[in-house]
């Protein structure tokens, strides 16, 4: 599984770091099925800036991008009275990309900042948890180089929503991103990002959290202490299976910090019978 992700993986980057940012690569208005923006609520403007954003919320596996923008559009266009949703781009956690609101309308916050003359992207996530994955940063510096060129655009023009107004967005793991394009760095973000370990380290390797998760949830499942899906999301169901795995072997492993992750890590290689029916 882990191989075969990492063939996955690797096929992609050659796919991103050969093509950049075309029209085809973005998901237009009109294939998430977009409703029309409400003009009378926004403002038009002309661009000379370019502002990074994360959504502040964790990223979610089980909703499609178009869901995600129908979903954001709606929330806007409703409970928010916005004319659209509130951003020009959004990156979803796998690093595609949606068209959001029309370009030449400025976006809308829930700061108290002026968001006219910038264009507005948004990565979804909440960095001061989560990290950004590789393909987010391919297509954040792809479309950030594309747009650059398009409205001449200067690397120092480039921020993140905290250099305007007091937040924690795009939070401290995407912040460093950021500077780095506005020192002029966009063209070699991708090739250079190497993502911080968010799971444990083991055997010199990293391994993510919700692959871990998946690990951990296999584990229990072969031993016959799990009877969920084994899907890396670490629910109700998959605690109490650890405990009750912990319960029957006199074993206390868990998942809940980095170095409690290592150790589970290490047990899965290991033999014996265990069981959770003793
Ligand atoms: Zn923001």
């Amino acid at each position: 599984m882990r191989t075969l992700a990492k063939i996955v993986l690797v096929g992609l980057l050659a796919i991103v770091s050969t093509s950049s940012v075309t029209a085809q690569t973005i998901v237009s208005r009109d294939s998430w099925g977009a409703k029309p923006g409400i003009t009378s609520r926004m403002k038009n403007h002309s661009i000379k800036e370019i502002v990074i954003h994360h959504t502040g919320v964790k990223q979610q596996k089980k909703y499609s991008l178009k869901q995600k923008l129908r979903g954001l559009q709606g929330f806007s266009q409703g409970k928010k009275n916005w004319g659209d949703v509130p951003y020009h781009f959004y990156i979803d956690m796998h690093g595609e990309i949606g068209e959001g609101r029309e370009l030449k309308y400025s976006g809308d916050t829930n700061t108290g900042y002026n968001p006219a003359n910038r264009i507005h992207i948004v990565l979804e996530g909440h960095f001061d948890g989560e990290v950004p994955s590789t393909g987010q940063i391919s297509s954040m510096a792809a479309l950030v180089g594309s747009l650059q060129n398009r409205f001449s655009v200067p690397s120092h023009k480039i921020s993140g929503h905290m250099d305007h107004v007091s937040t924690d967005c795009p939070g401290e793991n995407l912040l460093p991103l950021v500077r780095q394009m506005a020192a002029g760095q966009t063209s070699d973000l991708a090739s250079s990002y190497v993502a911080p370990c968010t799971g444990a380290k083991f055997d010199g390797q990293c391994f993510g959290l919700g692959e871990i998760y998946e690990m951990a949830q296999t584990h229990l499942l072969s031993h016959g202490c799990y009877a969920g899906v084994v899907d890396g999301d670490w629910g109700p169901m998959s605690r109490a299976s650890l405990k009750a795995y912990n319960a029957a072997n006199g074993t206390s492993f868990s998942v809940d910090s980095e170095n409690s992750r290592a150790r589970f890590l290490e047990h899965f290689g290991e033999t014996g019978s265990r069981s959770c029916s003793n």
